[in-house]
């Protein structure tokens, strides 16, 4: 017996869970849960002693859905999960905390406690959604080794199934793989290469508001329907009988991978239909949703100049891959026969377990056990998103995103752009990093600004300034600015924008994992009203302009006056330089400022949450004793996390490509 810690994946799906492990054999093996089965629901029922996850709380849906909470991953990076429980607005990531500490405790049952764990996110998740999964991990008190893009862990258990992971095995030529992972809400597609230990990501897209529950509501149309027709009556407008309905076509849809027909059954106001459906009828009201899926794989394709004929291998992952019409499509479409050579429940957990192995053994000299099988692979991760510096375009003065990293480009990656100040005497710069696509500021996620202060006096206008960003396989992004003849430089420690504080963190822990139920959860939120939220460190604004550019100085601007990584009012374009100076802060004058003081980093400005004018929408706001700034606060983010779902939706149907977690 070895002392060794046992590598652990998890698959924290939208819809399902599921745990994987390296045996000594150095295969790996599915985790079953307390109830034996290999998924559990990624659903979770508040009840006011304890906290039910998986099937039970799924169950409860039916019966107590303001106690339960589903599809909270999609809310990931946001401040709140959007829908209340029992009126409390939860953090997304101490929900997914709960669903980790119930797969830790199945986990110990099988394996015991000295579990070292990868969790799997969508490639295109970006930096805090990440962190937020990784907190999430903290507050379980699971042992989060890293966090790792599910394709690539898909890739790895393909990899797994064919021998490709170890270098010293058969030799084989590289494969050109595309993985299709469509599952319960999300889509999700990703080129790789591998070649025996070796697996490198090419590009990825991916769809966050698309998986097997829009197939499944269109069975409940269809349906409603014609019950409606029938009975003139709608079972969607009661929630139980909507309820049972969402289940039966479930059902439905699970038998129509199995057989060319089935039968629905609505029971609404005492009255009841039965409703055959057929496979042929199901493919075509689902037709749009699947070419969706099929233009996001193209378009994949196409962003990097590949065809079909270049793919050698395509692997199907996600519950949603088991309809056949999606099988049947992709065989059209690209000539290459889908497979899965992994149950496609399984593949992203068995990959993380994999990946969880390859970081215990990397570094390690000598084997820890003599039965260890090879583990040595590598895995290069692309970008997912473009990372970029906000400046001015000096010929439009418009405020722009300046690219540094582009999307896609493998990882490590590094680039140094030269900027230019603003203005004549400018005192400090303040240097937004962006990510996203865009050229506008505004439809980008802000991650994490710096400054340089302090700048000797008298500076020209035009005094050029080098921004470096060095991004390390592991993910890790370090910013450098330097302004060249006046010894100030600044290496960025960027800060989450979102999230908890380490405090909170600490504190949610506790509750999460003492499996205390929603009493103490809603003690805690009242606690932490009561409590003033830390104020923020103050820096500036300062655009940092293009190589053809300007760079804006600027007042002293509060960081976070808006929740990121949704902006609720974005600055409109075609203004002044100056309106840099206006993105957090429309009220200040908008001159160039050097004759301001510097604004000192470590000086309170304002509170995280932002106040607002509008009173609290919430019905449990008023009896309580919670600020009447925070519950506006609390308005005002769930209002714009609304809308910049929205906007995060379009943005990430067209973002892109991977990394390794984030860590701050
Ligand atoms: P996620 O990655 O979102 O957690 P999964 O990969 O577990 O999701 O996929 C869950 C989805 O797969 C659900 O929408 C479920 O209905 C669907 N699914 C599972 N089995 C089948 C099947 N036999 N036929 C059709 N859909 C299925
Ligand atoms: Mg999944």
């Amino acid at each position: 017996m070895t002392s060794r810690p046992r590598p652990v994946g998890i698959d924290l799906g939208t819809t399902n869970s599921a745990i994987a492990w390296v045996g000594r054999d150095g295969r790996t093996a599915m985790v079953p849960n307390s109830d034996g089965e290999i998924l559990t629901p990624s659903v979770v029922c508040f009840q006011d002693a304890e906290v039910v996850v998986g099937k039970e709380a799924r169950k409860a849906t039916a019966v107590e859905p303001q106690r339960v909470a589903q599809w909270v991953k999609r809310d990931m990076g946001a401040p709140v999960y959007t829908r209340p429980i029992q009126g409390e607005y939860l953090p997304p990531e101490v929900i997914q905390a709960c669903i980790l500490r119930k797969l830790k405790a199945d986990l110990a049952a099988s394996l015991g406690d000295d579990c070292r764990v990868v969790i799997t996110v969508p490639a295109y998740f970006d930096e805090p959604r990440r962190k937020a999964t990784a907190d999430a991990g903290e507050m379980a008190g699971i042992d989060v080794l890293d966090i790792v893009n599910e394709p690539t862990a898909a890739a790895l258990a393909f990899g797994e199934s064919i021998g490709y992971l170890a270098p010293g095995g058969a030799v084989r030529d590289e494969l050109t793989v595309l993985i299709y992972d469509l599952g319960g809400g999300t889509f999700d597609v990703t080129l790789l290469r591998m070649a025996p230990g070796d697996i490198q990501a090419l590009a990825t897209d991916g769809d966050v508001r698309l998986g097997g529950h829009d197939w499944d509501m269109r069975l409940v149309d269809h349906v409603a329907r014609a019950f409606r027709r029938e009975h003139g009556l709608d079972p969607r407008d009661d929630p139980a009988s909507m309820s049972r309905l969402m289940d039966s076509a479930v059902d439905a849809k699970h038998a129509l991978s199995a057989r060319s027909r089935t039968t629905l059954r609505v029971d609404h106001a005492g009255k009841s239909l039965d409703l055959p459906v057929t496979r042929a009828q199901f493919d075509e009201m689902t037709a749009d949703l699947l070419e969706r899926t099929i233009h996001t794989t193209r378009q994949v394709l196409s962003d990097i100049g590949m065809e079909w004929r270049h793919v050698d291998r395509l692997l199907l992952v996600g519950g949603s891959t088991r309809m056949p019409r999606v099988v049947e499509r992709l065989r059209e479409l690209s000539g290459l026969e889908p497979e899965r050579s992994v149950n496609p429940d399984e593949a992203v957990a068995r990959g993380a377990a994999l990946f969880a192995q390859y970081l215990l053994t990397r570094g390690s000299t000598t084997p820890v056990d003599d039965t260890e099988a090879p583990t040595g692979f590598t895995v290069t991760n692309v970008t997912a998103h473009s990372l970029g510096v906000e400046g001015i375009d000096q010929a439009t003065l418009r405020r722009t995103n300046v690219k540094l990293i582009r999307r896609n480009a493998p990882l490590p990656a590094k680039h140094t752009e030269k900027f230019v100040t603003k203005a004549e005497n400018q005192r400090s710069i303040a240097i937004q990093i962006l990510q996203g696509e865009n050229a506008a500021p505004e439809e980008c996620t802000p991650i994490g600004r710096t400054s340089i202060d302090n700048l000797p006096a008298g500076l020209p206008k035009g005094w050029p300034v080098e921004v470096t960003f060095e991004y390390e396989a592991n993910g890790r992004l370090k910013v450098e600015a330097v302004v060249p003849g006046t010894h100030r430089a600044v290496t960025l420690e960027l800060e989450r924008s979102v999230g908890l504080s380490d405090d909170g963190l600490g504190q949610w822990k506790e509750i999460v994992a003492s499996g205390a139920g929603f009493d103490a959860f809603e003690a805690m939120i009242a606690e932490a009203l009561e409590e003033k939220i830390e104020p923020l460190p103050q820096s500036e604004i300062a655009a940092a302009p293009t190589k053809t550019e300007s760079i804006a100085s600027s007042p002293a601007a509060p960081i976070r006056s808006a929740p990121t990584p949704f902006r609720s009012a974005p600055t409109p374009l075609g203004a002044s330089a100056n309106l840099a100076a206006a993105i957090e802060e429309p009220s200040v004058p908008s001159e160039p400022e050097p004759a301001r003081p510097v604004a000192k980093l470590d000086e309170p400005v304002e509170n995280w949450m932002m106040p607002a004018e509008a009173p609290p929408a919430s019905e449990k706001a008023s009896t309580r004793r919670r600020s009447p700034r925070w519950i506006v606060g609390l308005v005002v983010y769930v209002t714009s996390g609304l809308a910049g779902a929205g906007l995060a939706y379009l943005l990430l149907s067209r973002l892109r490509p991977e990394q390794f977690p984030m860590p701050w």
